[in-house]
């Protein structure tokens, strides 16, 4: 048998209904926020990622699914949907400098990491992202919207870590003075980091190793080193959050995993999954937009991770419930003759926005009970040679037992039925 590639998780039914219904949820909040909706490809030119997200990360040196395809050309699936957005706001001439465009994705992304709890290969994405002349009230709107989900959802043990990353001017200064310090202190470090100090010293900051924590905390930090300018921004961005009531905790080692994230940073953490996992996450990016030769502007955006969010939203009893029943009828005809009724009961059915199937291998009525549980079916419809002769529907609803006989003509009867029985639960089937 073939199975689904490791690290790939399959959702079956009610699980995707209830999946869509969540990434749902949060692409209203972001509509209400703005956001216009695009479409980015699954796959991109590989070099539109090691451009923008950086050589020396570890989702380009390690995690990219990369091909060649039949004409030789090299292509990436999607590691994440910031660079893909961009390329696809600057081919279509989207950014105007002057303005604030508000574009927002969803779909999954590609990494090829190590599979383990809650960290999948495939992996579904909702993000937005702010391009223009970004000012700090923009990632303070991008940490709005994000926090109302999270209140929404009820997400339990979240807590929001914001960082400034510096700008073109402060973050050399501070880099200069952190690869000083890492390089006094190399025999403290594990081999990853002594690689790093020389290439992407900022990852550093990020190593989980144990033994190299004591010489991380003494590390120079970055808000030390801010110039006026993002000094400014930071502060603004925490008095706005403070102005808003979002709880918040300032973490100098949160530099994301990315080299392109300038002045905010941030991650939305939960403990409730059992270790921290990151949510959502974002910040802003100052030079990016230009290296993809796009107008010289900024950019901010963030993304949240959606199995993570439905695990969260699981566990506060806060995820859309699966529909009592996920179908309104299933049709059971009894010999020859029902069969030609039943069909265009079916399509006039469907015509009218109700959603119905079919049993036409059954012989039994005890048959037709077993495959309109099987259906999710709320009634089950059963013509039979009596039913014809008496000119009557025989119709049970199978969530309260009762049964009920419908005249047989006009056929809209039946349709009038069940809609009014669904508007009185105001339960509408997913379909
Ligand atoms: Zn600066
Ligand atoms: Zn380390």
């Amino acid at each position: 048998m073939i199975h689904a590639p490791r690290g790939i998780k399959d959702r079956v039914p009610p699980e995707e209904d209830q999946f869509l219904s969540l990434v749902s949820i949060a692409e209203r909040y972001l509509q209400q926020a703005g956001f216009k909706k695009v479409g980015l490809p699954i796959f991109e030119s590989s070099s539109l990622f090691t451009r923008s997200i950086g050589v020396e990360t570890d989702i380009v040196e390690k995690e990219m699914y990369l091909f060649e395809d039949k004409g030789g050309e090299h292509f990436a699936l999607r590691p994440e949907g910031t660079a893909s957005l961009l390329r696809l706001a600057i081919q279509h001439h989207l950014i105007e400098p002057a303005r604030i465009t508000r574009l927002s994705y969803q779909g999954p992304m590609f990494r090829h990491e190590r599979p383990q709890a809650g960290r999948l290969r495939q992996f579904h994405q909702v993000g937005a992202e702010i391009l223009g002349s970004i000012t700090p009230q923009d990632n303070i709107d991008l940490l709005v919207v994000i926090d109302s989900l999270a209140r929404k959802l009820n997400l339990p043990g979240t807590t929001l870590f914001i960082n400034n990353m510096g700008c073109a001017q402060c973050r050399p200064v501070f880099r200069k003075a952190l690869v000083e310090y890492l390089s006094n202190n190399q025999s403290g470090l594990c081999t990853t980091c002594q690689k790093r100090t020389g290439t992407n010293p900022l990852r550093v900051l990020d190593c989980k190793v144990p033994d190299c924590q004591p010489i991380i905390e003494k590390a120079p930090s970055i808000i030390d080193f801010l110039c006026e300018i993002s000094r400014s921004h930071y502060e603004e961005v925490c008095s706005g959050l403070r102005n808003l009531s979002i709880p918040f905790t300032v973490n100098h080692r949160l530099v994301r995993g990315l080299d392109y994230y300038t002045e905010t940073t941030f991650e939305f953490v939960s403990n409730a999954l059992g270790s921290q996992s990151t949510w959502a996450a974002g910040g802003q990016y100052d030079g990016l937009i230009g290296q993809l030769e796009g107008p010289d502007v900024s950019g901010a955006g963030f993304a949240i991770g959606v199995e993570r969010l439905a695990l969260l939203a699981e566990k506060a009893g806060t995820l859309p419930a699966p529909p009592t029943y996920s179908q309104d009828v299933s049709l059971l005809p009894l010999g020859e003759n029902a069969i030609p009724l039943v069909q265009r009961l079916i399509r006039d059915s469907r015509e009218a926005g109700i959603s119905a199937t079919g049993i036409f291998g059954a012989t039994k009525i005890k048959q037709g009970f077993k495959q309109a549980e099987r259906d999710g079916s709320r009634f089950l419809l059963i013509v039979g040679e009596d039913e014809i002769a008496k000119q009557e529907l025989l119709l049970k609803d199978l969530l309260t037992s009762e049964q009920i006989s419908l005249p047989l003509f006009p056929l809209t009867r039946l349709i009038e039925h069940i809609r009014t029985v669904r508007n009185q639960e105001k339960v509408s089937p997913v379909f």
